[in-house]
């Protein structure tokens, strides 16, 4: 038997195998021991954002954009001023989103290597007081870069704007404590940070916003309101659930507590981002982003200057090798990509290394000498 794959993306990602067994049952979704199972999901995911008595956990079947799109239709009404910050392609994405429920919007920009700024965020809040609702992107995810939360958050909460956090590639990994950061709806999917298999993605969301948002949601089974509505009622999703899925991801939850919580599992990642950035430099590749903005979720490197690279080539020959790596999704610069999260270790990053060295020996493109290492140190935000 051939070993499987290690995928080195950003979801669906490496799981342990405990996590896929776990959903080797059936379970009638009207069961008491489905039920039980789904309440105890909605408890873990509020005790990892420390919400458990300001927010509600509101599961949705699909992935991530599902639940982007649902929290944009259920949260901001069509009298509503969406302001969305964009500096990627899932900024992008909420701006499509918003456009496509006819919900009104203001757009700030920045370039894919350029955070977020507060200070930018702040002054259209004045100039603008029709801004009804915040929204942005934790970790961009098509660069690996990680925008300013907390000073996002503070602005919004002093101008008493709801912020609408994508936490999709952040939530599990970069601690975040919901009591001290004003994040009024937090997003986040199974298949990322999570470490679980795809298929469940959910809002957690301020008691008291989600409360005010009957009959708001233009579409029937992204309503978060009814869903969420449902869930209290009689403890069940309204439509089919997917029930392995979620047995996969309380697996993956109680592997979380095991190994420390999201502060043990971002060591693990920056780990794991170390081990990759400073290998790849020693073969003569340089990352797209700058440190002191670099996440440990995913590494974008820049394509080599060399004409005879080929991304699809050079992707091939390390899936024949097991190594699934992710192509680029910058808008300007051929890249590539290369998760750090999931269930890998710094050996499988040098193991990756390796395999990648001897790909561009195969390939005549191996650098000439050894270049220059310098150390890396990706997590400045985790660390504080
Ligand atoms: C993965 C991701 C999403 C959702 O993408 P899906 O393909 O729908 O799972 C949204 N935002 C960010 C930042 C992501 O990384």
């Amino acid at each position: 038997m051939v070993e499987a794959a290690l995928l080195f993306t950003p979801g669906p990602l490496t799981t342990r195998t405990e996590t896929r067994r776990a959903m080797l049952d059936d379970w009638g979704s009207r069961e008491p021991a489905f039920t039980a199972m789904t309440t105890e999901l909605g408890e873990r995911l509020l005790d990892i954002a420390g919400a458990r008595s300001s927010h509600v956990a509101i599961p949705l079947q699909g992935s991530g954009t599902f639940i982007v799109e649902a929290a944009i239709g259920t949260l901001v009404a069509p009298s509503d001023l969406l302001l969305v910050l964009v500096n990627g392609a899932y900024g992008d994405r909420m701006v499509e989103i918003a456009r496509r429920l006819g919900r009104r919007i203001e757009v700030l920009r920045w370039p894919e290597n350029r955070p977020v700024d507060p200070v930018v965020v702040e002054r259209a809040l004045i100039d603008c007081p029709a801004i009804t609702h915040l929204a942005l992107v934790h970790c961009e995810t098509t660069s690996g870069l990680l925008n300013p939360l907390e000073a996002v958050a503070t602005i919004a909460a002093r101008h008493k704007k709801p912020l609408l956090l994508d936490a999709m590639s952040s939530f599990g990994a970069l601690p975040l404590d919901l009591g001290g950061t004003v994040v009024a709806a937090l997003l986040a999917s199974s298949n990322k940070c999570l470490e679980s298999v795809p298929g469940i993605a959910f809002a957690l969301i301020e008691r008291s916003l989600i409360a005010r948002a009957k009959g708001v949601a233009p579409s029937l089974s992204l309503d978060l309101f009814d869903q969420w509505r449902g869930l209290e009622s009689n403890g069940q999703w309204r439509f089919t659930p997917p029930v392995q899925v979620v047995a996969a991801l309380l697996e993956a939850l109680r592997a979380l507590e095991v190994e420390g919580g999201p502060r043990a599992r971002a060591r693990r990642y920056a780990a794991n981002f170390r081990t990759l950035a400073e290998g790849m430099q020693r073969l003569g590749f340089r990352l797209f982003l700058d440190p002191s903005v670099q996440a440990p979720i995913i590494a974008t490197f820049h394509a080599p200057g060399d004409e005879r690279f080929r991304f699809d080539a050079f992707y091939a020959a390390l899936a024949k090798r097991g190594f699934i790596i992710y192509p680029g999704k910058l808008t300007g610069n051929a890249s590539f990509r290369i998760g750090c999260i999931g269930a890998l270790e710094p050996a499988d990053f040098e193991q990756l290394v390796a395999a990648i060295a001897s790909v561009l020996d195969d390939f005549g493109l191996a650098p000439e000498r050894a270049a220059e290492v310098q150390s890396f140190d990706a997590s400045a935000e985790v660390r504080r």
